[in-house]
């Protein structure tokens, strides 16, 4: 046996690879670029991916350890998913070792051996007998959800609670079913999914307006290359048939599917479209799975059992080694952007991860994020537009309600009280939309004006009125509402502004006959709580709707015929640029909760400033308009989509200390780049530290990638490195943090 070294990836916040030799008795079966191998790590063993093999070495090779262990499974990284992951870290300059784990559920990071069980899965059973036919008959007519249960189940022969758990069914369901001997758990068959004719369910397919026609035929004209599709459509426009009769062919090649969305909350309600759509093996991947689940979905993945995966952003990373087609619903989302570690954008990189598979991509939104409109007004994406509701609906209209002109009872206006009452009294549903949690945004002193803030982010605390306690929203540090003003004495201290705590509460009051629904991050904390009250909303339980901007994202409720912006004035000032693109499609996309189903909708909207030339625009020109204006001032002041960032973050215990280490990276000589800053960030001091912003800023991606490189060699010579934490996002999208 010759010499053999392994560069490999290790879980280490460090840039470079490191290199390991293969002992000779390592060396059969040949090892493989992906493969998982334990390797010491100073003290610790850790699981590293190989990245290159090579029979040569550049280091002393006495210097060189061994590997520890071949993990002799099939949890491999496919060569294409390696060399896809090698782009992701170098777009982003992030450590090598950090974003292949993102590749790697929790179980597969570990050296302990995995068990291999194959997954459970829920059946019914199928030669029923007399007493159990009974039993089915009086479950239909006395327990329905649990008789919905039986017949899901029934349908699929093979469905797993983690999907079952995300369309809303409890355990205590489960349970019931299995009591009366109708259900069984099996072993989940390693089977390859197979497209058969059988697999499309056509009850529910639609038949294409001309316009969606152009678009399938489009995307179906794409295949087996790479192509980005934008398609620009309203709420309800008929973007989500349009996925899935492109996923038709895909499908039929026996090709995998990856669906990204959002959030989780959308989850429930895509799956059970694509369920009822296609007979095919439907894996979700999402952040409440536990660990087990996320094996089971990547081996589902790897194996290519799952036809599709649906999930969140990380789901990009799913190792399906026969991806046909990637489909990012809301692609404007800022959630699709994590925020923290490594910093990636979830569309960004799945339109990298089409282009290297060569395979087409979609993306689909009612606001599309400037980044994605610029390049389809530029014809680099193919652009296709909804402009009409499909079916039945109209189009909601958007008013704005000048609040300086009128009275107000706990955040409504007179006009809004009104309408809200008429809506109800039809026996339809109200959405109230006001983004900011918690009961009051602060609390304050009402004799000296005292503002009880957290003192590690000199900002207000929010007073959280059921728990009775005050929660900073920044840090998340918590205190008691103090009894005395700690400034003058007085014990008159009370809650000043409205969140949607308290709104529900005093909408109760003006509406005592209409049951109050709220949705926000502290109301569905629980799991299956979002489920849940979004299964209460469809089912009319509730009349008013209160909620933040979770409430605002992509679901449908048909009954919804009003939605009342409580307040509109949120970003018209803000200092920075994204902050209106983000506002405009926060607005939109709260009015496209209206009127979704055959009834038509209206949007009010409050405000202070209704000749606010931004509000005008959106309101009487649309989104599109809006969006094109914008673009026009973006391309003159030079700003993203026109030129390229970065943001380099830096914090510490002292501003100064930041500050000065981010003032010397400004010192070194970079070439065609600017840099802004260092400026303290908008929220100067967070949790205790003082943090610092500098963005450097390119004409090109080429350009802005060779001015990071050198800064980043510089910064170990930087003497202010070890005083601060910092951090670098590329293309940023949140200048606030
Ligand atoms: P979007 O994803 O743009 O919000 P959807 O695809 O959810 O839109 O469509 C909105 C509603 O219109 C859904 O109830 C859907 O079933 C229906 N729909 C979509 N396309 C058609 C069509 N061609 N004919 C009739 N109804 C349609
Ligand atoms: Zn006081
Ligand atoms: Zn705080």
């Amino acid at each position: 046996m010759s010499d053999q070294y392994v560069q490999v990836a290790v879980p280490v916040p460090m840039q470079q690879l490191f290199t390991y030799q293969v002992p000779t008795q390592m060396q059969t079966p040949s090892i493989e670029v992906g493969e998982r191998v334990a390797v010491s790590f100073g003290a610790r063993q850790l699981i590293a991916i190989v990245i290159s093999i090579d029979d040569k070495c550049e280091i002393d090779a006495k210097k060189i350890k061994p590997i520890a262990k071949r993990l002799n499974d099939s949890f491999h990284l496919s060569s294409a998913l390696v060399s896809y992951l090698k782009l992701c870290a170098n777009y982003y300059h992030h450590p090598i070792g950090d974003v292949f784990q993102q590749a790697l559920p929790k179980l597969l990071r570990q050296v302990k051996k995995v068990d291999l069980q194959p997954p459970m899965v829920w059946q019914s059973i199928e030669a029923i007998e007399d007493i159990q036919k009974e039993r089915l008959i009086k479950i239909e007519t006395k327990a329905p959800k649990q008789f919905s249960l039986y017949q899901l189940i029934a349908k699929h022969q093979g469905i797993s609670w983690a999907e079952l758990r995300t369309l809303g069914y409890s355990k205590a369901q489960l349970n019931a079913l299995i009591a009366k001997d109708l259900i069984a758990e099996v072993k989940q068959k390693p089977c390859k999914f197979i497209w058969q004719d059988k697999s499309l369910a056509t009850e529910n397919k639609q038949i294409l307006s001309t316009e969606q026609a152009i678009i399938v035929a489009a995307i179906n004209q794409s295949l087996e290359q790479f192509c980005c599709h934008l398609i620009d459509g309203v709420t309800g426009s008929g973007k989500t048939e349009v996925y899935l009769q492109a996923m038709e062919n895909v499908l039929a090649n026996s090709q995998q599917i990856l669906v990204i969305v959002p959030e989780i909350g959308l989850t429930p309600q895509t799956l059970l479209r694509f369920e009822q759509r296609f007979n095919v093996p439907i894996c979700l991947h999402h952040s409440n799975l536990n660990d087990t689940e996320r094996l089971d979905t990547w081996l589902n993945a790897q194996q290519g059992s799952a036809a599709i995966v649906i999930g969140t952003r990380s789901a990009l990373f799913s190792p399906l080694h026969q991806l046909g087609m990637i489909i990012i619903d809301e692609e404007h989302d800022s959630s699709l952007k994590q925020q923290d570690s490594f910093r990636y954008h979830g569309r960004d990189m799945a339109i990298l991860r089409a282009r290297q598979l060569n395979i087409p991509i979609v993306l689909g939104s009612a606001t599309p994020s400037f980044e994605s409109l610029q390049n389809a007004l530029s014809g680099k994406y193919q652009y296709h537009q909804l402009r009409k509701r499909a079916g039945q609906s109209t189009k909601a209209k958007i008013a704005l309600i000048d609040v300086a002109k009128q009275q107000m009872e706990f955040g409504l206006s007179g006009t809004l009280k009104h309408e809200i009452k008429q809506t109800l009294a039809r026996g339809e549903q109200v959405l109230v939309f006001l983004n900011r949690r918690g009961y009051a945004p602060a609390i304050n002193c009402q004799e000296c004006h005292w503002l009880c803030d957290c003192a590690r982010c000199d900002k207000p605390y929010t007073f959280h009125q059921k728990q009775q306690l005050l929660i900073c929203h920044h840090c998340g540090s918590q205190k008691r509402v103090p009894k005395q003003c700690p400034s003058c004495g007085s014990v008159r201290i009370a809650p000043v502004g409205q969140g949607t705590e308290q709104l529900e509460q005093r909408i109760s009051e003006i509406f005592p006959d209409a049951s109050v629904v709220r949705i926000d991050r502290d109301s569905t904390r629980k799991k299956g709580e979002l489920t849940k009250l979004l299964q209460e909303i469809t089912d009319k339980k509730h009349q008013l709707l209160i909620g933040t901007q979770m409430l605002a994202k992509g679901h449908h409720f048909p009954d919804v015929t009003l939605v009342a912006v409580l307040d509109g004035d949120g970003a018209l000032f803000s200092f920075d640029f994204r902050a209106s693109e983000q506002m405009a499609q926060l607005l939109i996309q709260v009015a496209g909760r209206a009127g979704r189903a055959s009834k038509p909708g209206q949007v009010l909207v409050q405000t202070n400033y209704p000749d606010h030339p931004l509000l005008q625009d959106l309101v009487h020109n649309g989104y599109q308009h809006f969006a094109k204006q914008a673009l026009v001032e973006r391309k003159q002041a030079l700003l993203p989509p026109f030129s390229f960032q970065a943001l380099f973050r830096a914090e510490a215990n002292y501003p100064s200390y930041p500050e000065k280490f981010l003032r010397l990276l400004t010192e070194l000589e970079i070439i065609n780049c600017q840099f802004a800053g260092p400026v303290p960030a908008a929220m100067e001091k967070k949790a205790g530290k003082f943090r610092y912003h500098l963005i450097l800023q390119a004409k090109s991606r080429k350009e802005l990638h060779l001015a990071i490189l050198q800064l980043l060699a510089a910064i170990p010579n930087n003497e202010w490195q070890s005083k601060v934490r910092w951090s670098l996002d590329i293309d940023p999208i949140d200048l606030n943090w």
